[in-house]
């Protein structure tokens, strides 16, 4: 995604299995690379990492 990703899109390296096509490659952007699990970014299951990136995309928007 060369413009980069907007916020609400999903990556389209992300496969049908909600994985990463890119894990483990150099193409793999820095941000992805160097993010590590948070609780407070995931919670505990994908809807609640879902909910809190898009109170963050409200709530952090410039
Ligand atoms: S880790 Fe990054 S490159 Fe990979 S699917 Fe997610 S947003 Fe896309």
């Amino acid at each position: 995604m060369p413009q980069g990703k907007p916020a609400g899109k999903v990556c389209i390296h992300l496969n049908e299995h909600l994985l990463c096509e890119l894990f483990g490659q150099a193409e793999r952007p820095k941000v992805c690379s160097n993010f590590s699990f948070d609780i407070e970014v995931c919670g505990t299951c994908r809807e609640q990492a879902l909910q809190n990136l898009d109170w963050l995309e409200v709530n952090t928007a410039c």
